[in-house]
């Protein structure tokens, strides 16, 4: 086992990492930018090392700092978290030549996945239904026009590289196909480095339904079920729960088998998501795979009872996954709120500053992972995540409830979060009764507007 991880985030997944190792007996180096200084992180780990102003390109994305802390305070690993470093290939492969272990999958599944297109081939290859759309990037106007024709509209030009729900452009006609094909290009280089596109099938009202999966460095692979994220906004999710009230147990079998022979057609290693979009009529398309820890991985760490960072440490330091697929079962109903600092009744502008006044929610069935504290400062700098109250019950009503009651006690002032959406989506009689897609938000939103007009 690693006697030392440095943990190469910050915020609450520098937080959780922090907290499994010290739970393992693992030492911590957590590295912060300057505005971080008076972070939980930076108080929490054994040592902690500035490396840099707070701009990310300067701190959590300036890789020879990060691997100059790795080398001065003599880690065995590096825990990326997610986001900053998580799925950049060329982190990894330099952990690698200098003999750190970077706790994730090889430079190589990285790499590979991390091109959508690349991925979409390779998944096709291994046996899984893949969304129709075009195989490799998009030459030209023609070849778009073509693609498009032989899928039928809607269609959806997607990023190759991209993430974080950016880079994606729905088409409803060849003049919208057109003159977004080149807006799209040219915003996959100024985003990702990189100008390709890609062009998919846009699939009307579907359903996000990831699987997670754990594989070791022997060839075990198992899923741990999956987890419904539909709740979104533009592309970006808002509230994930595990199980899927969709999900039936002969469709979680499929789902996890197929994510588990598509994982393994690659070699992969650690922890993955592979994510499907699943339409009205109940088929599944592959859509991508995340090589790293997600967000919403407490929703699965509830229901299965399996600590998500713990197992990708041990899995690093080359131990066996001592679980077996039929030990793997879902039990009770876990709901995540992202509470985001964004002023939800001003077009979720961020709403950075200091926090005054703080009451974190607790009792029975309530989870909260989160780095604030009172006096905290929500910087300008990173993304606007301040918090995750995940919800705990034996069924999904009463998770519901358990949901409603948190957000209620959880006070964060002056600042304005994303509570007060919660709060209204959790009474919205389409989520109630799980009757959602990834539009929901969208339609709500739009009804709230309409609503303020008449
Ligand atoms: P990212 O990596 O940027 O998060 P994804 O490929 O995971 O991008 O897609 C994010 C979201 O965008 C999906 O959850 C879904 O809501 C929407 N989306 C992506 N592709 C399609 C598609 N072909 N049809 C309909 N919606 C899509």
């Amino acid at each position: 086992m690693f006697s030392k991880i440095l943990i190469a985030n910050r915020g609450e997944i520098a937080l959780r990492v922090i907290r499994a190792c010290r739970e393992l007996g693992i030492r911590t180096v957590a590295v912060y930018s300057e505005v971080d200084r008076n972070s939980l992180h930076v108080r929490f780990a054994d040592e902690a090392i500035c490396i840099g102003q707070a701009k990310s390109a300067n701190s959590y994305l300036n890789i020879p700092a990060i691997i100059s802390a790795a080398e001065i305070t003599d880690v065995d690993a590096i825990h990326p978290g997610y986001g900053f470093l998580a799925e950049n290939f060329h982190f990894a492969e330099i952990c690698e030549s200098c003999q750190i272990t970077f706790i994730g999958p090889s430079s190589q599944n990285i790499k590979l996945m991390g091109d959508k297109m690349a991925a979409r081939v390779n998944m096709q290859k291994a046996g899984l239904p893949i969304v129709p759309g075009s195989t490799g990037a998009i030459k030209n106007k023609e070849d778009a026009l073509k693609t498009a024709k032989r899928i039928g509209y809607p269609v959806i030009i997607k990023a190759a590289a991209g993430g974080g729900g950016k880079g994606m452009r729905i088409c409803h006609n060849d003049i919208s196909l057109i003159s977004n094909l080149m807006i799209a290009q040219q915003e996959a280089e100024s985003n990702f480095g990189n100008p390709d596109v890609y062009i998919e099938k846009y699939i009307e009202k579907p359903r996000h339904i990831e699987i997670q999966i754990l594989a070791d460095k022997y060839n075990h692979l198992v899923h741990l079920g999956e987890r419904d994220c539909s709740i979104q906004r533009r592309h970006q999710k808002l509230l994930e729960e595990s199980p899927s009230p969709v999900v039936d147990n002969k469709l979680r079998r499929r789902l996890g088998e197929i994510a588990v022979k598509g994982a393994k057609s690659v070699g992969y290693i650690n922890a993955g998501t592979v994510e499907f979009l699943l339409d009205e009529a109940s088929n599944f398309y592959f859509m991508e795979m995340n090589t790293r820890i997600q967000v919403e991985h407490p929703v699965t760490e509830m229901v299965t009872g399996i600590d998500l960072i713990k197992a990708q440490i041990r899995i690093s330091a080359g131990e066996r996954l001592n679980l077996h697929q039929d030990q793997v079962s879902l039990k009770g109903a876990a709901i995540e709120c992202r509470i985001n600092a964004e002023d939800y009744e001003n077009n979720f502008m961020p709403s950075p500053g200091r926090i005054e006044v703080l009451n974190i929610p607790g009792g029975p069935g309530v989870r909260v992972d989160t780095h604030i504290y009172t006096g905290y400062e929500v910087s300008p700098y990173y993304d606007s995540l301040v918090a995750k109250v995940i919800a705990y019950a034996a069924t999904r009503q009463e998770a519901i409830k358990i949901m409603r009651r948190a957000l209620f006690e959880f006070t964060i002032s002056p600042i304005k979060t994303t509570i007060p959406f919660h709060m209204k989506l959790l009474e919205n009689p389409l989520f109630i009764k799980a009757d959602v897609s990834t539009h929901l938000v969208q339609e709500m939103l739009k009804e709230e507007v309409l609503g303020a007009e008449y």
